[in-house]
């Protein structure tokens, strides 16, 4: 079964440890990916701000670290291209996969380098970014992120905000809405001319949690031809857990299927930025979830929830 998740943090975690993305020690490697029938990865270059930079002792200015971050990426891909290219195109997607190579997917995790500015979308665009999380954990030019607190929770984009989905909308970048809050969201479906995605979230109903997204937003997102990958990290599986059961991503899957429809859910594991154990320990056991996943639906069925969704939105978008 070929694989496709939609987000890692695997290149902040090499930058962090010293390491490379050949064979490391992490969740991801691509010794991993080509051992479980990965037909690629979207890295994610993730721009930890506020407490986060603080926790992983990285300084700068969120360009700074995305410049640092991805010339790690950049030498790593070069130095392993025997195994994985970058793909900027669903077409080159499909030519990395005849040539038996890996395709690499360049993603930013909280679009706060953008600073009010629409020019660094073109800037990012050209070093390869196909995909953009508007958001992390902290308010930007662009929105306001998931919180507990409905009043935050329930702001809509700001007018930056609607600007840049427009923009990357009309760039070739995939719009994702992990992280985000919910008024934001709903804006991103009113004024987004492109299927969007949540690259790594659950569902809201099966674990309370701000980051997951509830049977309406589930709803919406499916109707608007959108795809959510599920997230393996514990607590959004199941509240206040500190281990990920393969079981509980099954039943995340389940739930989101009913809701958003099987054309609607994908993977996105989070790997290398959750900080919990699981059952399947790295990247390279992922046929522990594909046998239980068999064990319910159709080959066909199953291809679109391990890349065949994934693989339609890079058609659409980029
Ligand atoms: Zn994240």
């Amino acid at each position: 079964m070929k694989l496709l998740d939609m987000h890692c943090d695997t290149i902040l975690e090499c930058l962090i440890k010293n390491c490379g993305i050949r064979e490391n020690n992490l969740h991801i490697d691509l010794n991993k990916l080509k051992k479980a029938g990965a037909l690629g990865q979207f890295f994610a270059i993730w721009i930890p701000s506020g407490e986060a930079a603080e926790h992983y002792g990285v300084t700068g200015t969120p360009k700074e670290l995305f410049y640092r971050m991805y010339d790690l990426y950049e030498a790593e891909l070069k130095k392993n291209s025997d195994m994985i290219l970058p793909a900027l195109s669903y077409q080159d997607i499909l030519d990395n996969e005849k040539a038996g190579k890996l395709s690499s997917i360049l993603t930013i995790e909280d679009s706060t380098l953008l600073d009010g500015d629409l020019k660094v979308i073109d800037e990012v665009y050209d070093k390869g970014v196909r995909l953009m999380t508007l958001i992390w954990n902290y308010e930007n030019t662009l929105a306001y992120p998931n919180d507990p607190d409905n009043e935050i929770h329930m702001k809509g984009l700001k007018p930056f905000g609607i600007e840049a989905v427009e923009y990357m909308n009309k760039k070739g970048i995939i719009v994702d809405v992990s992280h985000l809050n919910e008024g934001g969201f709903y804006d991103v479906a009113k004024h987004s001319k492109k299927p969007f995605v949540a690259s790594h979230s659950c569902a809201r109903a099966l674990s309370n949690e701000s980051r997951n997204l509830t049977d309406d937003q589930l709803k919406t997102l499916g109707e608007k031809g959108g795809v959510v990958g599920v997230n393996f990290y514990s607590e959004f599986l199941v509240e206040k857990s500190m281990h990920t059961k393969t079981e509980d991503i099954v039943r995340h899957i389940d739930y989101m299927v009913d809701k958003a429809g099987i054309e609607s859910v994908g993977l996105g594991t989070d790997f290398d930025g959750i900080d919990c154990t699981l059952e399947i320990e790295n990247y390279g056991m992922m046929d522990k979830l594909i046998s239980e996943l068999q064990k319910k639906y159709s080959d066909d069925q199953l291809e679109k929830i391990c890349s065949g969704n994934t693989l339609r939105i890079i058609k659409e978008c980029l």
